[in-house]
């Protein structure tokens, strides 16, 4: 190209201080916090709104953030890395901006914040801190291209924009109807950055072949368990479904599991089911062994779990070693899926841009000056109830303190 044809390319192009590319949660926060220094910012998002995925959050109540946070509610491959920016940006930091807009908040169960009027109510409060703080965004927009000489050069079927800092703000894998694709990983990869294994998280499990034939019949139970794998274990409810197994408990063990794993399952944590065996043999009770767990868990269920795992027959025909396994296979139901319903439904994407490659303090990229990544596309990611939004929220606000 000669020199003529680059200054016309020059000249075509936008300027601006920072660029952004991701118009979510992470991308908002970045944007209004680096417009309020004065830096001239600009968001570019192939969807055709902003935060589509805050809007379907928390079942459109969007769980924005939790009272107990801790980095201990994030996985990573450097489970130190989210400390700095969650001590900088504080669960109180975003109930702040809530209470300047007027946005009503409830707490729910376990610290989960909500928005009480629906997430639109966030939405629309970071649209007007975004226009205060002069953010332009533009919204379907294609990127194309990303060049770095001195500056980064975006190219979009929008026109051609240079910036001096970059911002991937552009999310992971899960959920693709709402907009996430994979390019965060890929301009990752083109500048060098390493990223850990990526599977989806916070996603149900589907049963093998052979499970579902009997367990599709529970379709629909909900009950309250305790489920553990790999050292790791949450206690709430579980839900069948015609596939597999869903509900809040599930979704916090499916980001600990790995394709082979069993998952462990207490269908009646802090039931002592041993003593209550033992009363009704002493009692000569005859009655089965899956009426008497139905006076525990819906009665489907129990007969369904009874078939499966034991022979079921009158309590009183069982010997006292037989009525412990029985209890011990209670509280310890092992079920080995046979995968996750996959990036589709998950919640999140698991790994990411490997926390080694970025400060902790900024987000930006130790080897690339000037490009920084923001939420959900690094390897940080949360558990279930407001510490995916939180971490966005965080790692948004002091990136958007350097760029
Ligand atoms: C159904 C569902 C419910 C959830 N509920 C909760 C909840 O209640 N609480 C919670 O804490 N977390 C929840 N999460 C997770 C949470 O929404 C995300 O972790 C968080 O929004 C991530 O923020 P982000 O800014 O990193 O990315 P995102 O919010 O995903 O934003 C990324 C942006 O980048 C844009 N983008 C992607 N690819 C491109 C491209 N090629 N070109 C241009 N733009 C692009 C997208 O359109 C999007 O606007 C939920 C997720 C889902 C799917």
């Amino acid at each position: 190209m000669n020199r003529q044809m680059k200054a016309n390319i020059r000249e075509n192009m936008t300027r601006k201080d920072v660029i952004i590319i991701g118009a979510g949660a992470s991308g908002l926060m970045c944007a209004i916090e680096s417009g309020k220094r004065g830096r001239s910012v600009l968001i570019l998002d192939h969807a055709d709104k902003t935060g589509k995925k805050i809007r379907i959050s928390g079942g459109g109540s969007c769980n924005f953030t939790n009272m107990n946070m801790s980095h201990r509610n994030f996985i990573s491959s450097n489970p130190h890395f989210c400390k700095s920016a969650l001590s900088r940006f504080t669960p109180r930091d975003i109930i702040a901006l809530l209470e300047k807009h007027g946005v009503d908040y409830e707490e729910r169960e376990q610290g989960q914040l909500f928005c009480t009027k629906g997430a639109q109510d966030l939405t629309r409060m970071l649209e007007s801190e975004c226009n205060d703080a002069g953010v332009n965004i533009i919204l379907n927009c294609r990127i194309l291209d990303i060049k770095k000489s001195d500056l980064f050069i975006v190219s979009t079927d929008r026109g051609i924009f240079e910036s001096e800092s970059l911002v991937i703000a552009s999310g992971g894998l899960s959920y693709p109807g709402s907009g996430a694709s994979g390019i965060g990983h890929r301009i990752a990869n083109q500048f060098g950055l390493k990223l850990t294994d990526i599977q989806p998280a916070l996603v149900p499990f589907i049963f093998h072949p052979e499970d579902r034939k009997i367990l599709s019949e529970l379709s629909g139970i909900s009950i309250e368990a305790a489920v553990k794998c790999n050292n790791m274990g949450f206690r709430g409810s579980i839900l069948f479904t015609h596939r597999g197994l869903s509900g809040p408990a599930i979704l916090q063990i499916s980001s600990y599991w790995k394709r082979g794993d069993a998952i462990v399952i207490d269908l009646l944590p802090g039931t002592d089911i041993y003593s209550v065996f033992i009363e009704r043999q002493l009692g000569k009770s005859k009655i089965g062994i899956h009426n008497v767990l139905s006076g525990f868990l819906p009665l489907r269920l129990a007969r369904v779990w009874c078939g499966l795992e034991i022979q079921s027959k009158p309590v009183n025909q069982y010997n006292e070693k037989e009525l412990r396994e029985i209890a011990q296979k209670v509280h310890n139901w092992n079920i080995m899926p046979e995968s996750t319903e996959g990036f589709k439904t998950a919640e999140v994407t698991l790994g990411g841009v490997d926390a080694g490659e970025l400060s902790s303090k900024t987000m930006e990229s130790r080897r690339v000056k000037g490009l920084y990544f923001t939420g959900e596309v690094i390897d940080v990611t949360g558990q279930l109830g407001g510490y995916n939004l939180h971490w966005a929220w965080a790692s948004g606000f002091v990136a958007g303190q350097y760029v």
